[in-house]
């Protein structure tokens, strides 16, 4: 017989776990069912880039919380993250004016940036293009995680050191709840019980309240990612954001030129397409990681998305981004598609079944990001605090 749960959150992802953590944090006993022996879904598929700067004025809070947090996880034990910044790099006059407005508001919210020159990002990035380049926005406080091992990391940790009750190969797939509380049933029989239940299911919509999600406005998005082989000697530090992210993130539509520049671009071009930026990572052995590009359907739609990953995509994302940085070596050791879930018309989907019962999905792009802040907060509205 399994023990009683404060808390019981079905999905170790990045949502899961940061909820979990925060729930720990005040004492409570804590349990995460996942399918997989350690989370495979969108929280390590991604970049590890942690970037608030790129996120809307409500997100960008949430981010800066997860920095805190994260930082002070890390004081404890080695999540693989590291301060090293985020730049925006513009490519024309149009982004250098996005970043120059981005810059006034971020000093209105008091959060740290500073401009740069297109000689001081030459200098900072080596391999930076200087027919490329015309200046940039740093963002010092911003940092990265290496996405394959950091959550399994902080599940490590949750578990070894803040008394986390982590049962991994275990599928939920029935939940109900009564006066006294809600008994989850995993594809084995076993039967756990909790006082609340939180599903954090990612992109797996079939097997808990399928109903519901239906009833959503959630969309699956497919993302193709590659990896570079590691530059034998060239080393390029933090988070590289450039042309295409200055006209697609969040923060920058917060700027006063935004739409005009938006309305002048060619609604026909292959960046638009295939909703590509491109974005580089590298990683701590020298890998880089580079993307991304974003296709969309109805989560009940998801194989009109198809396993393949298309050539034609990778292989702009590698043209463009030969015209941002000279690399050593642009060797491509794997390629992948990611995939996230996200809601048409809000920032996240949040449902409660009654008041036991709660799902959470459809964080979209910003989970790393935002995921540890905004379960900062959304932890007592579980617990009905
Ligand atoms: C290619 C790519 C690049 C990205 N880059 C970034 C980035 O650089 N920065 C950033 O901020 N964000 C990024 N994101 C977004 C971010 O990764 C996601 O927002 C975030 O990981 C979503 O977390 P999640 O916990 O909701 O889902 P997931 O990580 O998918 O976790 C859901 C978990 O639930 C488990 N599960 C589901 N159903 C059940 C069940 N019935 N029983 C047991 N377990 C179950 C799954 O196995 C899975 O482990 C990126 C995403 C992708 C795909």
């Amino acid at each position: 017989m399994q023990p009683h749960y404060d808390l019981l959150i079905v999905g170790g992802g990045v949502l899961g776990a940061f909820h979990a953590y925060h729930a720990l944090q005040k004492g409570l006993r804590v349990a995460i069912l996942e399918k997989d022996q350690l989370p495979q879904g969108s929280s390590v598929q991604n970049f590890g880039q942690i970037v608030p700067s790129g996120m809307d004025a409500k997100w960008q809070l949430y981010g800066r919380k997860s920095l805190e947090i994260y930082k002070s996880i890390q004081a404890n034990v080695d999540i693989s993250l590291r301060q090293n910044g985020s730049v925006y790099i513009a490519s024309d006059e149009e982004e250098m004016t996005l970043l120059e407005e981005l810059a006034t508001i971020n000093k209105a919210n008091d959060y740290p940036s500073q401009l740069l020159t297109a000689n001081d990002c030459l200098q900072r990035y080596e391999g930076l293009r200087a027919d490329y380049c015309r200046g940039g926005l740093f963002f010092p406080e911003e940092i990265t995680l290496e996405p394959r091992v950091a959550l399994h990391r902080i599940l490590a940790f949750l578990t070894e050191q803040k008394g986390l009750h982590y049962f991994p190969q275990t599928l939920a797939i029935g939940i109900d709840s009564s006066a006294t509380g809600c008994r989850v049933v995993a594809s084995d029989k076993r039967v756990f019980q909790a006082d609340q239940v939180l599903v954090c299911n990612g992109y797996e919509f079939q097997t808990l309240f399928p109903e519901i999600y239906r009833e959503g406005d959630l969309q699956a998005v497919k993302l193709q990612m590659i990896l570079l082989e590691q530059q034998p000697a060239q080393r390029i530090p933090g988070s590289i954001l450039t042309g295409l992210s200055i006209r697609r993130y969040e923060s920058f539509q917060e700027c006063p030129s935004y739409q005009s520049i938006k309305a002048k671009e060619d609604p026909d071009s292959l960046s638009k397409k295939w909703s590509v930026h491109i974005l580089f990572k590298q990683t701590a052995d020298g890998a880089i990681i580079l993307g991304d590009s974003h296709e969309y359907a109805d989560i009940f739609d998801k194989e009109s998305l198809r396993i393949e990953i298309k050539t034609a995509i990778n292989e702009y994302m590698m043209e463009e981004a030969t015209k941002i940085f000279n690399l050593q070596t642009w060797n491509i050791r794997e390629t992948w598609v990611g995939m996230y879930t996200q809601c048409k018309n809000s920032d996240v989907f949040q449902r409660k079944i009654d008041d036991r019962i709660h799902l959470l999905t459809g964080i979209g792009g910003k989970g790393m990001t935002g995921s540890a802040g905004f379960s900062y907060e959304n932890i007592n509205h579980i617990l009905g605090k």
